[in-house]
């Protein structure tokens, strides 16, 4: 069985020659992310560049997530190389400066001196390091080492969101959403979400037209507004190096297994992110924890699983990639598809409110699932225009391969995000029917299918009303 969970590569330096993203791309990767937190707008917006010419040649539909930065508070650079920060020595914590050494932290955020005070812990690079702050005086933190570890780059300092003072999107998101939206990116993650107002802020076009918006959960406020926050979102990304600074650690795989649930009782997807495989940023294998967690993670019902140091500032980003499409391959091979039907109808939000076009495409998606199941289909097609039908159909993670044709580019680039999901753009006609065979057609042509195989084919009769409302069986001719 090929692999269904889509894997997502974050860029950075070991990363951004032409020669890596091709082999990168070859490895497995489904969707890049950008995150706009490092390095400047000039550099982002050309490695933005590369990054679509690349895939282009590639000749597959592979998409861009940028990631905006949000309130996320880093540290001025650490020299050549990084410090060992010791166990137990006390530093100070300040905000003037350019630069941070092992004696002294310097950090981006005015407000460090007033939100940060005795008592409060801070972890520096999703815990690497963590400081208990023992004194305040008018220019800086006094802090004792509770933690200690190595610090390079610019890490990010997790300060607990109810104390920070600053929302999301900041306006820099806001100016970075509206440069990247112009260039034309798949999906924009925001970082730091604490409501569904937040992201409604972003104020984007519904998406195919506009990005696919992705709330990143991070803070305790997210969770406590998780509903309304997945309903305001076309996706979700379970956030581990953050929401584990902000909650205690043994909460962090219940809330993973909390999130997920609740995106696939909403039909969106969900990306469970960081430190998936940490010891290749300098091993070549894996931890087994770190294998166990892939494969429980595609067992918790994730849409996507994503890379980040490991591929941006990791010593083989190829191997990286290789690995987690092999352990998430065979999770894939191994994954209950039937126990899953169950529990998808068990958790599923059946809004009776819900507009008519939302619920018959629901009705005709569950349908087709069993329909393929009963008639042992070699494949599901999804006629989508906005995409909403194939993430409908992909929720009920059916066994086959599930191809998702649409006319519009923009969707097939979205699509890539979605579970088991192939996207093909195909030109279609004015009927249902002759837009159906079309479709056979182009999978056909695509090698997706063969002559005589059994498909099942979803598509809308009219894009007035919206709905998925035709479901046929047929061989390809
Ligand atoms: C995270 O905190 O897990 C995360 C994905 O966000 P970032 O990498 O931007 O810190």
């Amino acid at each position: 069985m090929a692999r269904r969970t889509k894997i997502i590569a974050s860029v950075g330096p070991a990363c951004s020659d032409a020669a890596t993203m091709t082999a990168l791309i070859e490895a497995g990767v489904d969707v890049w992310r950008l995150s706009l937190a490092h390095g400047t707008l000039d550099e982002q917006v050309e490695t933005f560049r590369r990054l679509r010419a690349i895939s282009e040649e590639s000749g597959r539909h592979i998409g861009i997530l940028v990631d905006l930065p949000g309130p996320k508070v880093r540290c001025k650079p650490f020299p050549e190389g990084g410090c060992e920060i010791a166990q137990d020595a006390v530093l100070s914590l300040g905000i003037d400066g350019d630069a941070s050494t092992a004696d002294r932290i310097v950090v981006d955020y005015e407000g460090l001196l007033t939100d940060v005070g005795p008592g409060d812990q801070l972890s520096f690079g999703d815990g690497n390091v963590v400081l208990a702050v023992e004194d305040r005086a008018s220019n800086a933190l006094k802090a004792r080492v509770l933690h200690g570890g190595h610090l390079e780059g610019r890490p990010g300092l997790h300060v607990d969101s109810s104390k920070l003072r600053m929302s999301t999107p900041t306006p820099n998101d806001l100016k970075l959403a509206d440069t990247f939206i112009d260039l034309g990116t798949d999906m924009v993650a925001l970082s730091f979400v604490r409501s569904a107002h937040d992201m409604r802020r972003l104020g984007v076009e519904p998406h195919p037209r506009g990005p696919l918006l992705v709330a990143k959960i991070e803070t305790n406020a997210a969770v406590e507004n998780l509903d309304g926050i997945i309903e305001a979102s076309s996706a979700v990304m379970v956030a581990r190096g953050d929401l584990g600074a902000e909650c205690d650690i043994e909460e962090l795989p219940h809330l993973q297994k909390r999130i997920i649930e609740a995106c696939v009782a909403h039909g969106r997807p969900a990306i469970t992110a960081t430190q998936m495989l940490e010891s290749l940023l300098h091993s070549p294998v894996p931890t087994r924890a770190e294998a166990s967690d892939i494969a429980n993670a595609v067992f918790d019902g994730t849409s996507a699983v994503m890379l980040s140091g490991e591929t941006a500032i990791g010593h083989d980003p190829v191997n990286a990639v290789r690995t987690m499409a092999r352990i998430t391959e065979r999770a894939d091979e191994r994954f209950d598809y039937e126990a899953w039907w169950n529990r998808l109808l068990s958790v599923r939000r059946k809004d009776d409110s819900a507009a008519d076009y939302m619920r018959v495409t629901d009705g005709i998606t569950q349908a087709a699932s069993r329909l393929a199941t009963e008639l042992g289909a070699q494949a599901i097609i999804c006629l989508s225009r906005s995409g909403f039908t194939a993430r409908s159909m992909a929720r009920f993670r059916p066994s086959m391969p599930l191809l998702g044709l649409t006319p519009e580019p923009r969707t097939a680039m979205q699509l890539s995000l979605s579970w088991g999901t192939r996207p093909l753009v195909f030109g279609e006609r004015l009927t249902p029917a002759e837009s159906a065979l079309e479709a056979v057609h182009a999978a056909a042509r695509s090698g997706m299918v063969r002559s005589g195989d059994m498909v099942v084919v979803v598509s809308g009769s009219s894009p007035e009303s919206h709905a998925t409302d035709n479901l046929r069986a047929m061989r390809v001719p």
